[in-house]
């Protein structure tokens, strides 16, 4: 099988590489809204942190930033400076004098980007490990209860962890339906019975971008008596998440996406402080251990959120994602939520008023109160549109399979006139049928 990654932008290049673009880059100003997003960014209070991320292609529109956030520029200093002086010069010594707390320290830094106090939140592995070391260490905390229940908006990594933590535990995992769109709260809460020892879901869905009421989905799985699992990739530095407010038990995410932490970064995970001492690492490892130097061959798990870490911290990933994330705080969450919804509600308003004659479905919610910093688009034709915009409109978007275009408004760095033109290149692309150039077929692209 042909594994295709991404929007197969590389190899669409290589296909139309000698056809001259047809459509019109704009901007556009004497389209409809124009006038209104440049007044809004004129109004904007995070319009200077652009500037504080690369950006070599203002032509570009880069709506993935909730896939790969753009580099911040501080992180090219940071990470020089961890490998020159750091590691080149420094050496071993480092590690007493930055590097050994350093997963603790990012982990305090992320902690009030989400409602939790530092010593609730630290960094390790990647979300799909922390997921299975969060989750397993649930499911053995919950003595007599071996069922775990999700939607299907989740994530796939999360579905594959849950069904084997599930499975292994000799339970079962439950995926509720949804509509595609909307989080099936009401069928959710139906499904938590007196066997569920969990209830974990995406704050934020990954392709529609419906956000949860995580003060009534934690509330009804506690009143059932199961613990809650948040997963916030999603969710995290697009908008405002209060895990203390909603009492909340366990959470984890990632940091390249809206925390701009670069490719691979590590995630972080979050244990409440009353439930720490409860659980234990399932995947134990000398980094998780109350004292790693002493060597010895019996595990104590460290005090605190801490025993959740297994083994070395990657170092160099951490330094950069501690400059993104550093970024996102110094901006502020309110401000942040505030820039993204308004920024979903302009590509709302101008779908309305170019996409949705185009044969274009908005498959995001309608409420702004249930979703996130993207939105999802759906096409008949939307592999070979999405192919299209990418070359012709110099708009990067995400393809999710099978027939929609994901747009990521990342809001420390998506102008209201990006989103504006971002939108009225797609309608022309599709006017244009500058898509007839692209082969329908996917599985003839990797
Ligand atoms: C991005 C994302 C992940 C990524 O997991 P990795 O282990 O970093 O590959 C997991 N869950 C959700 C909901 C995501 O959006």
């Amino acid at each position: 099988m042909v594994r295709k990654r991404w929007s197969g932008r590389e190899s669409s290049r290589a296909t139309v590489a000698a056809v001259s673009p047809t459509v019109d880059l704009g901007p556009f100003p004497d389209s409809d809204g124009y006038d209104d997003a440049r007044t809004a960014d004129s109004a904007d209070p995070l319009a200077g942190f652009r500037d504080r991320f690369a950006d070599d292609d203002p032509e570009l529109i880069y709506l993935d930033g909730n896939s790969l956030g753009r580099l911040p520029l501080a992180a090219v200093s940071a990470v020089e400076h961890a490998v020159r002086t750091q590691w080149g010069s420094r050496l071993i010594r480092s590690w007493n004098e930055r590097w050994w707390t350093l997963a603790q320290d990012v982990g305090g830094r992320i902690a009030p980007l989400i409602g939790a106090t530092a010593d609730e939140v630290i960094v390790a592995d990647s979300t799909t490990v922390n997921l299975h070391k969060l989750a397993a260490a649930a499911l053995t905390a919950q003595d007599g209860r071996d069922g775990v229940v999700t939607d299907d908006l989740n994530f796939p990594s999360d579905v594959h962890v849950l069904r084997s933590v599930a499975t292994a535990a000799g339970g079962e995992l439950t995926v509720v339906p949804s509509d595609g769109v909307h989080g099936p709260v009401e069928e959710l809460i139906g499904a938590l019975s007196d066997s569920t020892a969990l209830l974990s879901l995406s704050a934020t869905a990954f392709k529609s971008g419906y956000t949860y009421d995580l003060d009534r989905l934690t509330a009804a799985a506690h009143e059932a008596g199961a613990l809650v699992l948040w997963d916030l990739s999603h969710a995290a530095g697009a908008v405002v998440v209060d895990l203390a407010g909603a009492g909340a038990d366990l959470a984890v995410g990632c940091t390249y996406k809206f925390l701009n932490g670069g490719p691979g970064s590590p995630a972080y995970l979050f244990v409440r402080r009353g439930l720490q001492e409860r659980l234990q690492n399932p995947i134990a490892g000398w980094w998780g251990d109350a004292d790693p130097f002493e060597f010895g061959l019996d595990h104590v798990g460290a005090p605190g959120v801490s025993r959740f870490q297994t083994g070395t911290a990657p170092i160099l990933s951490l330094v950069g994602a501690e400059a993104g994330i550093d970024v996102v705080a110094d901006a502020g969450m309110e401000a942040i939520d505030r820039k993204g919804r308004a920024l979903v509600a302009r590509a709302e308003a101008q779908f309305e008023a170019r996409l949705a004659l185009l044969g274009m479905r908005w498959a995001s919610p309608r409420d702004p109160a249930r979703r996130g910093a993207h939105a999802l688009l759906a096409h008949d034709d939307a592999w070979r549109i999405c192919q299209a915009l990418i070359e012709h409109g110099r708009v990067i978007p995400d393809f999710r399979a099978p027939d929609t275009i994901r747009l990521g408004f990342a809001p420390l760095t998506t102008s209201h006139v990006e989103v504006h033109t971002a939108i009225e290149r797609l309608a022309r692309v599709i006017e244009s049928d500058a898509a007839a150039g692209y082969s329908a077929d996917r599985s003839a692209v990797t």
